[in-house]
């Protein structure tokens, strides 16, 4: 099968010819359809700090996809041939403590599919049975494409009750354009996102979101003044990777405010923790989606109306995978989705 596979330690992605993966008796084998690129592929194109210690090489890459079932291990019991799905990119032990207590998204041993599992950018991927969903008929491929990310979105912005509340969102790449929407979905009273690329901010803007701040132009002490808030944030979603970013949700948090932090930042770095501190703020990280609450959610919000389909920017063939990475590298894509033939 055809594949675009990390082949060599250096910037960049190669189609290749690889063998179609062997499943085991609890997976299944998955005809992808439709692949999107997220900011951790372009990672590892980049071949950055991060990837050169996660990815082994060679090793197939991508993780949001959609699919359609083509074959059963022999212990596969409830899943069917034939059925449309798409899948957890993280895949968990299953015997570690909190694996054993149904938190599997808190699993000490997690796998990355695409990271260090074969992953899809491919015409197949093989999954654990148990991380696969099946995709109603009332969704389709390429919002069950991008729904590894939603469900990032998802999983953060619902980390805290967001009903009445002020919430301030920082980046608004895909996911904190998602995650924005979720939150004045789930009854949010003001919305603000935060961003220093104008192409972001307008895509944020066409897709509903209530504020849109240009980080590198306007305070957030400035914008709060602007649109009659007096105290600070209740809930903050940090989904930039950007120290400002965080610094400023800091700032403008009130007292007792909560915070989930999605985004990933290159290198650490340093705030203020008295304010931390003295505003006793709680801070909560965010790695991938609840297993699998965080699922059974964003499905129920896309077939309640919840309308994601906008970010996607870019619907492209796999044989123009570059153009697509190159439109993520420079900012200009929200999602790209590529279709596999
Ligand atoms: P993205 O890179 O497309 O979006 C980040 C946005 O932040 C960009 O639009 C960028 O212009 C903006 N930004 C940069 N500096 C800023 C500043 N000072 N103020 C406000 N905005 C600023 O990324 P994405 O795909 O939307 O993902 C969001 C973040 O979440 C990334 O950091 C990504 O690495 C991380 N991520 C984390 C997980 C997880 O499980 N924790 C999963 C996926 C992605
Ligand atoms: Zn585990």
């Amino acid at each position: 099968m055809r594949a675009l596979v990390k082949s060599h330690a250096e910037p960049g992605l190669w189609m290749e010819q690889v063998p179609i993966p062997e499943i085991g008796r609890r997976d299944v084998l998955i005809k992808v359809r439709k692949s999107a690129i997220c900011g951790t592929d372009v990672h590892i194109w980049n071949w950055d700090a991060w990837s050169q210690k996660a990815v082994p090489v060679p090793m197939i890459t991508g993780h949001e996809f959609c699919g359609e079932i083509v074959e059963l291990g022999a212990a596969v019991t409830n899943l069917s041939i034939g059925q449309r799905v798409s899948g957890e990119g993280h895949i968990v032990c299953g015997h570690c403590r909190n694996c054993r207590a149904g938190r599997g998204h808190l699993c000490r041993n997690t796998k990355g599919v695409g990271v260090n599992h074969p992953g899809s950018f491919a015409e197949y991927i093989a999954l654990p049975q148990d991380n696969v969903v099946p995709i109603p008929d009332d969704i389709p491929d390429d919002i069950a494409a991008i729904f590894d990310p939603f469900g990032n979105a998802v999983h953060t912005a619902l980390s805290f009750n967001c009903v009445g509340e002020d919430v301030l969102v920082t980046g608004a790449g895909p996911i904190g354009i998602m995650g924005a929407l979720v939150a004045q979905r789930a009854g949010a009273r003001k919305t603000v996102i935060t961003d220093i690329n104008p192409i972001r901010l307008q895509l944020a803007q066409d897709m509903g979101v209530q504020y849109t701040v240009n980080a590198a132009e306007e305070s957030l002490r400035e914008t709060m003044a602007r649109i009659g808030m007096t105290e600070g944030f209740d809930v903050g979603l940090e989904m930039s990777g950007a120290p400002p970013a965080f610094r400023d949700m800091i700032d403008t948090m009130n007292n007792g405010g909560k915070m989930a932090v999605l985004g990933i930042a290159p290198v650490g770095f340093e705030i203020d923790w008295n304010k931390v501190i003295f505003k006793m703020l709680h801070i909560k990280g965010i790695y991938g989606r609840e297993m699998f609450e965080t699922w059974y959610k964003m499905i129920a919000l896309v077939q309640g109306g919840l309308d994601v389909s906008g970010l996607i920017t870019h619907r492209i063939g796999i044989d123009s995978f570059e153009e697509g990475f190159a439109a993520m590298i420079d900012g200009s894509a929200g999602k790209v989705v590529m279709d596999w033939p």
